[in-house]
């Protein structure tokens, strides 16, 4: 259960230094990448990663050399060479590798790089997953073309250390006075028993996550969703709040701030929507 890479279809040990110094994601992280979730040896919602992943390479005029069926077969491949049954894959294709300018090259082939590693059960996620976590709010400074998963993550790096060095699990993000998004999840509030997110555009990833959350789980659990911009005053009134992401999941949010999220511990629309999550995993990964 080692981790394991993969370059251009082609196994390596994780440590392999294989990439061009010229690589254009190396240098001016020109590039997008994916991380798909591992659940009892299958990848859990593989098509919605890699229907993001050939938008984004859309966005970025990035041609898609590899078809859907050759990436899942990647994927299948590291989890097959490694044995890791629960664990992550990271994939990342960057425009490719030519002498260094800032615009795009002549002729390039874009660079898939990928790996696999395991994931525990046990560990710090999980103990949010179950208790909680803290936040905090923190200046949103990244650029205006968030719905791209790019490789570009300072705004995202430096709101997560600063959250960090605050005592706290995530950073929420805040533009013009809303909450967009956490610095690598998305950001939901429950207020009088509805769900509330920031909708879909520029300012947010688009995760796969809260696309289930929004389109399945939610109305299916006849829970209703708000998908509008909220402030952190309107935050702070919240019943509930929690984060979601591939690797996150969903993990209650118990204190914004400083301050209780309602009575600052997991609340009931919270578990409900962690066991429908936990439901739809075992039906499409069988554990
Ligand atoms: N927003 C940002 C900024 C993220 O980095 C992530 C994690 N990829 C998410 C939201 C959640 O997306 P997903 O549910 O697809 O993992």
């Amino acid at each position: 259960m080692q981790p394991v890479g993969l370059i251009d279809g082609e196994i390596i040990a994780i440590d392999a230094k294989v990439v061009s110094m010229e690589d254009r994601g190396h240098q001016f992280g020109d590039g997008v990448y994916e991380v798909t979730r591992v659940y009892n040896g299958k990848c859990f919602a593989l098509n919605e990663h890699m229907d993001r992943l050939y938008r984004s390479l859309r966005e970025l005029k990035i041609p898609a050399v590899y078809t859907f069926s050759e990436l899942a077969g990647f994927h299948e491949r590291l989890i097959e060479e490694s044995g890791i049954l629960e664990g992550g894959v990271y994939l990342q294709i960057t425009r490719g590798t030519a002498p260094r300018a800032h615009g795009f090259p002549e002729v390039t082939v874009p660079q898939l790089t990928m790996s696999i590693r395991p994931l525990g059960t046990g560990g710090a996620l999980n103990e949010v997953r179950k208790n909680g976590c803290k936040v905090l709010t923190v200046k949103d400074e990244r650029w205006l073309r968030c719905d791209i998963k790019s490789l570009n993550l300072l705004g995202n790096i430096l709101a997560k250390q600063q959250a960090k060095e605050a005592g706290c699990f995530e950073a929420i993000l805040v533009r013009d006075g809303m909450l967009t998004e956490g610095s690598s999840s998305n950001f939901f509030i429950i207020r009088d028993g509805v769900l509330w997110t920031h909708p879909v555009n520029n300012l947010i990833l688009k995760g796969v996550t809260r696309t289930l959350i929004v389109e399945k789980i939610a109305p299916e659990l006849g829970i209703p969703v708000i998908e509008k911009p909220f402030s952190s005053e309107t935050a702070k009134t919240a019943d509930e709040a929690f984060l979601s992401g591939t690797t996150t999941e969903i993990a209650p949010v118990v204190i914004v701030d400083g301050n209780p999220v309602g009575e600052g511990k997991v609340g009931p629309f919270t578990l409900q929507l962690q066991q429908a999550y936990q439901q739809m995993i075992d039906k499409e990964c069988g554990r």
